[in-house]
């Protein structure tokens, strides 16, 4: 039997970034405030993304060290990896943060339903849980229910596994075969080929992390295949079939190019990292008439308010920057400007990312190729490359990562609108970097900052023009 149980201000399905932020926040303004969530607290930053693959990130980055080490004199032997280890420490810390989240939430009064939940109307929620179904009323709705991972249809696409399914895996695959040139493709074939696997990448295009700069995107592909991955640009997945030695792979060549990408491959375990869609399946939308956009997400407007008085949206459902700082200041400028706090229209502003990759790289602001379309004549490049001091010890034959750095300016003024790293420390830097570009500060303003030395950074008070 299913009655309507409880009335709420505000009731928010999805308990991820934009989600907790948004009830937490309205919560805290003196709303009665439910929350729903269908997996786990914390979402996919905290269960599947951001938070586990950076700690896996950082288990590559550790075994990239120990060669460092050995330039400093450490005699250190490295007898293996033991990726079940890993792997049971990240989720045992994903199951931590999860907890942190859940409990935050009640502590600030708002009502938790673990369930999948549907819309009825725009202001009926029904929530499906172990013990039946239970209606909830809102008088606004946020729908907060992120992304998922996009399936690849093709003949043994379902031996296909996507990126939620890296952080379950049995053991570290012998062999991968990574599709797509994604900052997640990136990540997670730097990772393997760290702890000792073999890497192919498959890629569609003949270029790597869209939104990137150029120089910043060649520069990290150059480190993956100096690293061993394996790269087939131009080239496609047609099919997977199972063997005896584990999973082969047929390739095609991508439309319109030489052809040269047909062929076969055999592999332990493949994995499609080709973008994400809106998680909207069996949420109700359109009988409430929610407008969707041509990619399926759903339409907002300044203040996250979809084409459906009452109902808003907030984080990656609503496809408009897919981070999660981006997911958690569109749902507090809601809670704010809904329940009583500063009204103000949601501004992304400046827009920092990174890709952590071996090497890892980060920008902000625009691009050199963005920049060039804008303003023409009126941009300006400053850009160094050198070899960061911390590898100087290395032999002679080794291999290491240079750092690059680019400033793009604009003006006779030369304000600063985008900066870029490939290197150690990159998403650190940039992070400082990104409030210089959205101060507006100019070229003259990095130059007057005094360096800090001896430090990579320092290069970006002490550009020169090429
Ligand atoms: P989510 O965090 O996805 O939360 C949505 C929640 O809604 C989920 O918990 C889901 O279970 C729940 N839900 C969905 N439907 C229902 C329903 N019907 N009923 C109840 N609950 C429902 N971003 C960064 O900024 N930095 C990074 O380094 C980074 N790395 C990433 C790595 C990977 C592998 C992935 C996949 C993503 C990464 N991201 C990163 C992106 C980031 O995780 C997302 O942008 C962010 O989590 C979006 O938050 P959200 O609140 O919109 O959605």
């Amino acid at each position: 039997m299913t009655s309507v149980e409880e009335a709420f201000d505000l009731v928010v399905i999805g308990g991820g970034s934009g989600g907790v932020r948004a009830a937490r926040i309205a919560a805290t303004h003196g709303a009665r405030v439910a929350i729903v969530e269908k997996s786990r607290w914390g979402g996919t930053c905290v269960v599947r993304g951001c938070i586990p693959k950076k700690l896996f990130v950082y288990a590559a980055q550790a075994r990239e060290a120990l060669a460092l080490a050995a330039s400093f004199g450490h005699q250190i032997e490295h007898r293996g990896h033991d990726f079940a280890a890993l792997r049971d420490a990240v989720a045992g810390e994903v199951t931590r943060l999860s907890g942190l989240y859940r409990g935050n939430l009640a502590r600030a009064g708002v009502v938790l339903f673990e369930g999948e939940a549907a819309c009825v109307d725009a202001h009926t929620v029904a929530v499906r849980t172990g013990a039946g179904e239970r209606r909830l009323r809102g008088e606004k709705l946020l729908l907060a229910v992120g992304g998922v991972p996009r399936r690849l249809a093709v003949p043994g696409g379902e031996l296909i596994d996507v990126s939620d399914d890296f952080f379950t895996l049995r053991e570290r695959p012998a062999h991968a075969v990574v599709i797509g040139a994604g900052f997640i493709a990136a990540e997670f074939a730097s990772v393997l080929i760290a702890l000792g696997g073999r890497v192919t990448m498959v890629v569609r295009g003949g270029r790597g992390l869209p939104g990137f700069d150029d120089d910043v995107a060649t520069r990290v592909f150059a480190g993956l295949a100096a690293r061993g991955v394996d790269i087939r640009w131009h080239t496609e997945v047609a099919a997977v079939e199972k063997n005896a030695a584990g999973l082969r792979v047929t390739t095609k060549a991508s439309a319109g190019t030489d052809g040269a990408g047909a062929g076969e491959l055999t592999c332990t375990w493949i994995c499609a990292a080709i973008g994400r869609d809106p998680n909207l399946d069996g949420l109700g939308l359109a009988s409430l008439g929610v407008a969707l956009g041509p990619q399926g997400h759903i339409v907002v407007d300044e203040w996250s308010q979809t084409s459906v008085p009452g109902v808003f949206a907030v984080g990656d459902c609503t496809g408009r920057v897919q981070l999660t700082p981006a997911a958690i200041r569109e749902g507090h400028a809601f809670a704010d400007s809904q329940f009583g706090g500063p009204r103000r229209p949601l501004r992304h502003g400046v827009v920092p990312s990174a890709v952590f990759s071996l090497p890892q790289a980060a920008g902000v602001g625009l691009t050199e190729a963005e920049a060039r379309s804008q303003f023409g004549a009126a941009c300006g490049i400053y850009q160094t490359e050198f070899r960061a001091l911390q590898s100087a010890l290395l032999p002679a034959d080794a291999a290491f990562d240079r750092i690059f750095m680019k400033l793009v300016v604009q003006g006779e003024a030369e304000i600063v609108v985008g900066a870029h790293m490939v290197g150690d420390g990159a998403a650190e830097i940039i992070q400082m970097a990104g409030i210089a570009v959205t101060a507006g500060l100019t070229k003259a303003d990095f130059d007057a900052t005094l360096a800090l030395h001896p430090t990579a950074a320092e290069e970006f008070v002490l550009l020169k023009k090429q």
